[in-house]
């Protein structure tokens, strides 16, 4: 289907002929249609009466965006009734032949599919008009076939540009995406195993709803609304896509530029989570909003006088967010491990920034850039020129994204990327680095989407598992370059439910090989299993490959299981509270100082009226419309009145940590502020109704 590509569309014209006429058909094919037909084939050796065949698929290179398209389908006639001089057929019925039906599956069978449909389908909802029915497309095919040698000069002057590239944004969408919406050919080979389409089962999440969202956008059919750029933002990046597609399409690649045209361009509205990680990053350097003096805690006091923040050496362990502030274990037995490898390392310490990973997916890309630049300077000051990681997501920020970004903002880079399981796994193949302990577990490895089909680091992980005494290794069902994703990251912060059942489905496939642990080493995978199988009540243990590999050296880091927990019933709480309803909600419990806080003694006024009974209720319906005009003018102005209240009511419906109470005065404003103007529109309806209420003494 890389056919395809050659766009911006195909018309298709599938045949069967005998296979002694296959010459003659062609040679006549070639003689009546002027314009190029890609042909591709199979031959059949027992075909129809037991002789051989050649089925043939034909495409002619088209332009569905103009009127002349239509004429092309009279040549599709023309290569059909080529087909039927020499004894062939179409290929399929579709919704065009049906009136061949009989030709083309045998009566017998067309008897028997009619005699089923009518059984299991009797409304005719089932693929309506296809394969046996005799709909209007079917009757003026048939009509359209005789006067063919008339359609045909039409077909043959219609002037295709066949491989088009659009030099520039249609409708805002970058050229190369406009073209690949075209280069799609909706064959579907993306559809299932994209996490989003088999977690929700829509197939507007999965890439080919997409890619003809996108071609009805380009022809103006239809509109950008939050939903729609919510589904090209939920997007795992997983990639697998990218493997899947038929017509080798950089799918994941083009929702990333969709998330930059989209977030950081025309400043809709990204995942509210993010602009409270956003705010966080900002003030602290981390989505966590832990302290940046608290970022190095984590680093064993042991490793310190040799691996820690000013020792010099070529490489850095960059440990990340989540290591740093939730999931300790991860890093703390990565330079265990690559000490006892002999690996000469340095920590970065406080001044270690996030990788920006989620600043990028969520289209914040000024905070993403800035981000870079310290890493970049940090790394650089150190005297370093290699980074070690354990996330995939920082690997694969420093392995592929750094060296993009700062070519394109001219920054001098020279550092190389490495997965620390890269460099265990060659000590180990040397003989180097041996473990010492047996560990007596059946273990399968999940292939995290970013460390795998990103990077392709799958062997070291597997290496260092099976040099574990004692260990017995399983696959599960998709591993190496077919490995599913776990769900994690921006479906968990935008449908938590959904995450967690396409989590499931991966734990599900650990169980089905028996496996009693689930071996992982980003610290967003894990944070999801963890969750999930939290929520899902699994029986499966979920382990950082380091840690676990820790106790093949005798040593044991605490589970961070506890702490998982616990920072997600934050995260959870925050995902509920920024939502319309939310936010509704919260606005609920605040009447009193929201009206305090309205200007020109308008709240007083409203009170009053509250008073006055049916007068007052009809006063509220003559004012119900002028509520959506009027809050998105007043509401800047209470913010700073109420935001006392506010944070006082987060803090008691949400259990934070001290470290993000402390902070929230400072963060909350600018969430706000970056928030409301997208969401007020559908907070309003849900909070006009609760006002009244409330004033009129009936809430
Ligand atoms: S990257 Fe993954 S989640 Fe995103 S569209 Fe492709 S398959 Fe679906
Ligand atoms: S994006 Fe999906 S439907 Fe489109 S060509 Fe690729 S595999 Fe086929």
């Amino acid at each position: 289907m890389v056919v395809k590509r050659l766009g911006p569309s195909l018309v298709p014209a599938e045949i069967v002929v005998p296979l002694d006429k296959l010459g003659a058909v062609m040679d006549e094919i070639e003689h009546k249609i002027n314009l190029p037909v890609v042909k591709e084939g199979v031959i059949v050796k027992k075909g129809k009466d037991g002789k051989p065949e050649a089925i043939i698929l034909g495409f002619i290179p088209s332009d569905q965006r103009k009127f002349s398209y239509n004429f092309v389908f009279g040549l599709v006639l023309t290569i059909m009734k080529i087909a039927e001089k020499y004894g062939g057929r179409p290929y399929s019925t579709g919704l065009y032949f049906t009136g061949k039906a009989a030709k083309i599956l045998g009566a017998e069978r067309v008897a028997r599919i009619k005699t089923f449909k009518k059984t299991v389908d009797k409304k005719g909802v089932l693929n309506p008009g296809k394969v046996v029915g005799r709909g209007l497309v079917s009757r003026a095919l048939g009509i359209a076939k005789i006067f063919e040698p008339m359609v045909r000069p039409f077909g043959n002057n219609v002037m295709t540009q066949v491989g088009e590239r659009l030099e520039k944004p249609v409708r805002g969408i970058p050229a190369d995406v406009a073209w690949y919406a075209y280069a799609c050919s909706q064959c579907g080979y993306c559809v299932d195993e994209c996490d989003q389409f088999y977690g929700r089962g829509w197939e507007s999440q999965s890439p080919r709803g997409k890619w003809y969202w996108l071609r009805e956008y380009l022809e103006g059919r239809v509109d950008w609304d939050q939903k729609m750029v919510d589904t090209f933002l939920v997007c795992t990046t997983c990639e697998l896509c990218n493997l899947r597609c038929s017509a080798s399409l950089p799918i994941e690649p083009s929702w990333m530029k969709l998330r930059g045209k989209l977030i950081h361009e025309d400043k809709r509205m990204t995942f509210p989570p993010f602009e409270m990680m956003a705010a966080a990053t900002v003030a602290e350097g981390n989505i966590w909003a832990g302290y940046r003096k608290d970022r190095s805690k984590w680093l064993p006091e042991e490793m310190k006088a040799k691996h820690g923040p000013g020792t010099k050496a070529k490489t850095v362990y960059f440990g990340g967010c989540t290591v740093s502030y939730v999931e300790n274990d991860i890093g703390q037995a990565a330079v265990t491990l690559m000490d006892a490898a002999g690996v000469d390392f340095t920590t970065l310490g406080n001044v270690e920034n996030c990788c920006g990973t989620p600043m990028l997916v969520a289209g914040k890309w000024d905070v993403f850039a800035e981000n870079m630049k310290k890493n970049i300077a940090s790394v650089k000051a150190a005297g370093a020129d290699t980074v070690v990681s354990s996330c995939p997501a920082c690997d694969m920020m420093w392995r592929h994204v750094y060296p993009e970004w700062a070519k394109k903002l001219g920054l001098e880079f020279g550092i190389t990327a490495k997965h620390y399981s890269e460099l265990v796994s060659a000590k180990i193949k040397t003989g180097e680095f041996k473990f010492t302990h047996p560990v007596n577990k059946r273990v399968a490895w999940h292939d995290s989407c970013h460390i795998g089909r990103v990077s392709g680091v799958y062997e070291p992980p597997r290496d260092v598992i099976k040099a574990i005494p004692g260990v017995e290794f399983v696959e599960m069902t998709h591993h190496h370059e077919e490995a599913h994703c776990c769900g994690s990251v921006l479906t968990l912060i935008k449908d938590p439910l959904i995450a967690h059942d396409i989590g499931e489905m991966r734990i599900g496939e650990a169980t089905a090989v028996k496996a009693e642990t689930i071996l992982a080493l980003c610290p967003c995978c894990e944070f999801q299993l963890r969750v999930t199988k939290e929520k899902k009540h699994s029986p499966v243990e979920i382990r950082d490959l380091a840690a676990f590999a820790c106790q093949g050296l005798g040593k044991t880091f605490a589970d961070p299981s506890d702490e998982v927990s616990r920072q997600w019933k934050v995260f959870e709480g925050m995902i509920a509270l920024m939502t319309p309803q939310g936010f509704a909600n919260l606005m609920g419990t605040m009447w009193p100082e929201m009206l305090k806080a309205m200007p020109l003694g308008m709240g007083g006024m409203m009170k009053f009226m509250g008073k006055l009974g049916p007068i007052g209720g009809f006063m509220f319906a003559l004012m119900k419309p002028i509520f959506p005009i009027l809050f998105p003018k007043l509401l800047p102005g209470m913010m700073p009145k109420v935001m006392p209240a506010m944070l006082e009511r987060v803090g008691a419906m949400i259990p934070m940590p001290d470290y993000m109470k402390e902070q929230m005065p400072a963060m909350m404003p600018k969430v706000m502020d970056n928030l409301m103007p997208h969401m007020l529109p559908d907070v309003v309806p849900l909070v006009v109704p609760k006002m009244i209420a409330y004033l009129r003494g009936r809430a």
